[in-house]
């Protein structure tokens, strides 16, 4: 038994049945005792591999994007080049050595890494030593100015509230302690969900949402619209909901959401067109799959110069970034702009 277990059935006993959110919340950032808190996840070492740890295209892609649409908005000054959730910091490393080479880009940016944990803060400090960055715990600590964002396998990690249709009514999902062991629950629907659930449903029937996801997109659309610049939003999901997408993983296998708490990454599917809903008054560009995406930025010519260093672990990388049974078509990518700018590179090309 994790001593977040204690901590959760202590909560449990003086409160009632738990809230999703706030179980997964504790999960992933308790200050003790979090996932995310006491170790570094990533990696074959670790519980799971993102895009970035697969191979050093997929951020040096993202920076060729980034720098073009740095230039298309008319190379603004004073821009703050942003990160959600760096993990090990190795996409905003891929992403500087390119920007690095577009002149004119990094002079006078500032770039600005969002996290919370301080284990992986450490390990970007690290990572990214030969560059001078500004950490902060949240959105709302970043000043204002032209933002050039990128968050991937960010947005997952924020804690979901979950609605199930139960004999014609909505109740909310929670947790609850049974013989000493966590339990799913339900407590009665609170006056204030922020979105509407439809008035009818079949019995079982699941609905998802993350209020902290909603205000984050609120926020950079805000910000974007105001002062310029643009997002791009990399993460496992779909254009609308699909029922029940809370996980877990650990040591890269399905584990019990409820079994151990803080000892494995909890994540849930990303709602796009919720995001981009919330996002407005900045213009969401039409969602495109990852494999798309990166095959249009040029990956294949990348891998073909990195292919004379290391052919095999090259077309091995290739494959698992784009292809359509590995992250190619479950990954999605949104970008976001303000109303008034040029369209987004590659995301709103004519077809
Ligand atoms: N983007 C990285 C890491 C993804 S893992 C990559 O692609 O490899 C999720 C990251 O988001 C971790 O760095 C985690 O610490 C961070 N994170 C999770 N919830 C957060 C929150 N609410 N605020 C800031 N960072 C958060």
């Amino acid at each position: 038994m994790t001593s977040l277990h204690q901590i959760i059935c202590d909560e449990i006993a003086e409160r009632g049945t738990m809230r999703m959110d706030r179980y997964m919340a504790l999960c992933l950032m308790h200050p003790e005792f979090g996932y995310y808190t006491t170790r570094d996840p990533l990696g074959r070492t670790g519980d799971f591999v993102t895009a970035p740890e697969v191979s050093q295209m997929f951020g040096e892609m993202i920076g060729l994007w980034l720098g073009q649409v740095w230039s298309d908005q008319g190379s603004p000054d004073g821009a703050l080049l942003v990160e959600l959730g760096p993990g090990k910091g190795t996409l905003m490393g891929d992403i500087l050595r390119v920007l690095d080479k577009i002149p004119g880009v990094l002079d006078g940016i500032s770039i600005i890494l969002v996290e919370q944990s301080q284990v992986l803060q450490k390990v970007q400090q690290i990572t990214l030593k030969r560059h001078n960055c500004i950490w902060v715990r949240n959105l709302r600590e970043i000043p204002q100015g032209p933002l050039f964002l990128v968050a991937n396998e960010f947005f997952d990690a924020l804690p979901v509230r979950q609605a199930e249709r139960i004999d014609a009514f909505w109740l909310e999902r929670g947790v609850r302690v049974e013989n000493g062991k966590l339990v799913s629950g339900h407590i009665p629907l609170a006056e204030d969900v922020s979105l509407t659930l439809p008035a009818t449903a079949r019995d079982g029937e699941i609905i998802e949402w993350s209020e902290p996801a909603q205000r984050i997109a609120g926020d950079i659309g805000g910000r974007i619209a105001q002062h310029g610049g643009a997002a791009l939003v990399i993460d496992y999901g779909s254009d609308g909901g699909s029922g029940d997408t809370l996980q877990a993983v650990r040591d890269h296998q399905f584990a019990s959401v409820l079994d151990e708490p803080g000892s494995a990454d909890l994540t849930a599917h990303v709602n796009f067109s919720r995001l981009a809903d919330a996002a407005a008054p900045a213009i969401a560009a039409p969602l495109w799959e990852q494999g798309r995406f990166l095959a249009s930025l040029g990956i294949g010519h990348r891998a073909e110069q990195l292919s004379a260093h290391d052919a095999q672990g090259t077309a091995n990388a290739l494959d698992r970034l784009t292809g359509p049974d590995q992250m190619g078509t479950l990954f999605k990518v949104l970008g976001l702009r303000p109303p008034e700018a040029p369209p987004l590179p590659i995301l709103e090309d004519a077809c």
